[in-house]
């Protein structure tokens, strides 16, 4: 289109330890006229979500980046062209738009592109009422299984994603442990109403297992892997369950460290583990955003948003959330939304 610039980060290289601004090259091109069929979208906020660093590394349930391509990400953003689709000027939309102004958005990858529910705000759409509520409604509810009075352990609990699972178990009438690093985490988690927050950069998080839960983890929604994992198969109870959601704690390693060595707990508590990606269940998201709707306007699923300004800082937002320096969910805030 005539005048307009897209700002964009490429990848410029499979990433090696901690990903930075070095693995990435901003370039500017023209906005490209529309063919038939296709829509034009201005982003406004970017998401940032660990898993994203798999998603530069190499091919996992999607295929990996390619190097040279816009850096995959999901984003909001407003319809500025639409050339014979459904989607009309003005409409607020996510999908996954790529860290840039502008995306073009295809006939064929148009699938992906979902209005956002109206008078819901942008940063909630992309959060609690997106992408990260929708992990904690199916990974808890389908995987979990929790009952009432079961006592659910959650980690990275004052997330994006872990906020939402331990405020549903709690909804559920669970008792909720939530494990999060430092002290100002772990008071948000109690004003949530978490029944106890540890902070496992300070306290010894097998020892304080043991004194929270009592009756041993009936769930562990695993968010981060590595020692906390072990820590939880420890004190794992009878016919317990481990929701394997992610494994942050691991994402940035050259070397696949050692399984948990306290797997065999699985036997001797006839345990399960499961993992789940949140995309085989996009299909039922009907039936759960307006439940996660009403317990939000209810109360009941509050959220935090952290929002860095400038599309310049989307490498750097990333790595903020292996760095545990994000207050709820990452986000990048490019544009204003227009009146139309
Ligand atoms: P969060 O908002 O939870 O941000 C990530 C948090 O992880 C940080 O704030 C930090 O919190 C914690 N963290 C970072 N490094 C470590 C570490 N080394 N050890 C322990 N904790 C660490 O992000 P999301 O809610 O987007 O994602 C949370 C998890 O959910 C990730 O593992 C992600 O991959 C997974 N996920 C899985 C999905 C699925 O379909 N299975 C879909 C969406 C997310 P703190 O300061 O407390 O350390």
């Amino acid at each position: 289109m005539a005048g307009l610039v897209n700002r964009q980060w490429l990848l410029a290289r499979r990433p090696r330890g901690m990903v930075g601004a070095e693995d990435f090259e901003w370039a500017e091109e023209p906005v490209p006229d529309l063919s038939e069929g296709e829509v034009l979208v201005r982003n406004l906020y970017l998401s940032c979500d660990p898993t994203q660093r798999g998603w530069i590394a190499r091919d996992t349930y999607l295929p990996a980046v390619k190097v040279g391509e816009v850096m995959r990400s999901l984003a909001a953003g407003q319809v500025v062209r639409s050339r014979g689709s459904r989607f009309v000027p003005g409409q607020l939309v996510q999908g996954m738009l790529g860290w840039q102004d502008y995306a073009v958005v295809t006939p064929q990858s148009g699938s992906s592109l979902v209005p956002l529910l109206p008078g819901v705000p942008i940063e909630a759409s992309l959060s609690v009422l997106g992408m990260n509520g929708l992990t904690a409604y199916f990974g808890l509810l389908e995987i979990g299984r929790p009952q009432q009075g079961e006592t659910v352990v959650v980690s990275a609990a004052a997330g994006a994603t872990g906020s939402a699972a331990g405020q549903i178990a709690l909804i559920k009438g669970c008792r909720v442990i939530g494990i999060a690093g430092g002290a100002e985490k772990c008071r948000y988690l109690t004003e949530l109403g978490f029944h106890a927050a540890i902070d496992y950069k300070t306290e010894d998080v097998k020892a304080r297992l043991r004194q929270t839960c009592p009756r041993g983890i009936d769930i562990y929604f695993d968010n981060v892997g590595g020692e906390i994992l072990d820590a939880a198969l420890a004190h794992l109870a009878m016919r317990g369950r481990i929701v394997l959601c992610g494994a942050i704690a691991r994402y940035n390693d050259e070397v696949l460290a050692p399984g948990p060595s306290n797997y065999g707990q699985l036997v001797v508590q006839r345990g399960r583990m499961e993992g789940f990606i949140v995309l085989d269940y996009y299909g039922r998201a009907a039936e759960a955003l307006p439940v996660l709707h009403g317990w939000m306007k209810e109360g009941r699923l509050k959220y935090r948003a952290d929002v860095v300004h400038g599309l310049e800082n989307a490498p750097a937002a990333l790595a903020r959330l292996f760095k545990g320096e994000n207050q709820g969910k990452q986000l990048v805030k490019i544009a204003d939304a227009s009146q139309v």
